[in-house]
């Protein structure tokens, strides 16, 4: 697929100060990209569209360009000590996009263009940790990836990270588009992670986003430029011949691979799941999807913040799991499952 390219930009007049804010101002003129001014990356106001649907649609493939004034970097993530703020939001179309609640009305996509106030940030946090390891995640909030051709705000964190003594980065992504990244000097320090699915999946619930051959010859590339590289299986979801299509997967996975050094190979494994909230924005921005939204087929899980969510019953959750592992030690018999929730 080709890489995204925005049809609208903003821009908080600030974030021209910055040399990123500046470059990223030339490039979109020269694309010939329509430019609005923003005062605040938090609320940009006429992103065009009849209906709100029309604006949803609309703000997937708006851009805004802001200055990031948050520096406190979120906490709670399983993974990683920190999420690294690069950006916000994704011009993907996953009916299950957990973005689509935590973002609410502002599912436009934001970059910032301080990376040297938020790299600051992270040098702080390390060095309050050292000698202990600090783990970055830089995909909480977006698909980094994605958008990185663009910025290449990703590729100057992997090479931050990668002079740090005790930092590590990692990220996921459903995109192709790594070629800038093969090159980054990461110094064994990131862990490059592709979210994959079967065929059915990616095909029916995933649409602006690369295929299944896209995202392993990608895995591939990334393999080769010797970053560590994981797997998030993700979200697993019985639909008819699940057994078959990941199975397919971990084949096709194994075939691309052949040859590559997977001594430090990691994979992470989630079920689908959704919320009462997430399902009735699905219904109302993808009415067609096929997603199997049935609380009654599910198991209610106590959330935080009262938001429980449906995960599937345990047998067939154990099912799922046993199955997954199974694949996993036959086509990668050395690789570590970090978890299956
Ligand atoms: S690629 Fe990831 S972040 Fe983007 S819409 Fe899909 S699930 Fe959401």
């Amino acid at each position: 697929m080709k890489p995204f390219v925005p049809k609208l930009v903003y821009f908080e007049p600030e974030a021209l100060s910055y040399p990123l804010g500046k470059e990223l101002y030339e490039k979109f003129t020269q694309m010939g990209i329509k430019i609005r001014e923003t005062t605040s990356h938090n609320q940009v106001r006429g992103i065009p569209g009849e209906t709100e649907l029309a604006r949803y649609r609309n703000a997937k493939s708006t851009l805004v360009v802001g200055v990031r004034r948050t520096l406190k970097f979120d906490s709670s993530k399983p993974s990683a000590e920190y999420a690294i703020p690069l950006a916000t939001g994704c011009m993907g179309h996953c009916h299950y996009c957990y973005l689509q609640t935590t973002l609410g009305s502002k599912p436009y996509i934001r970059v910032y263009v301080n990376l040297d106030d938020i790299f600051a940030q992270a040098q702080k946090y390390i060095n309050e940790r050292a000698p202990e390891i600090t783990r970055f995640e830089a995909a909480c909030t977006s698909d980094i990836v994605g958008i990185d051709h663009l910025t290449h705000s990703l590729k100057k964190a992997i090479e931050f990270i990668g002079a740090t003594d005790y930092g590590r980065l990692r990220f996921v992504t459903k995109y192709e588009h790594v070629d800038h990244l093969l090159d980054a000097r990461h110094n064994g320090k990131t862990r490059f992670r592709f979210s994959i699915n079967s065929r059915y999946v990616i095909n029916h619930f995933e649409p602006g986003t690369s295929s299944f051959d896209g995202r392993l010859v990608a895995a591939r590339k990334v393999a080769g430029a010797g970053y560590k590289l994981g797997f998030v299986v993700a979200p697993i979801y019985r639909h008819e011949g699940w057994e078959r299509g990941y199975f397919e997967l971990f084949q096709e996975l194994a075939r691309q691979l052949e040859g590559m050094d997977l001594s430090d190979l990691t994979f992470e494994l989630i079920q689908h799941r959704f919320t009462k909230p997430a399902k009735r924005v699905i219904e109302q921005r993808y009415p067609k999807t096929r997603l199997d939204l049935d609380e009654t087929k599910r198991k209610y899980k106590w959330g935080r913040y009262g938001i429980g969510k449906y995960v599937y019953r345990d047998e067939e959750a154990k099912e799922l799991e046993d199955t997954m592992r199974r694949y996993i030690e036959q086509f990668f018999p050395g690789a570590y499952v970090q978890y299956f929730t």
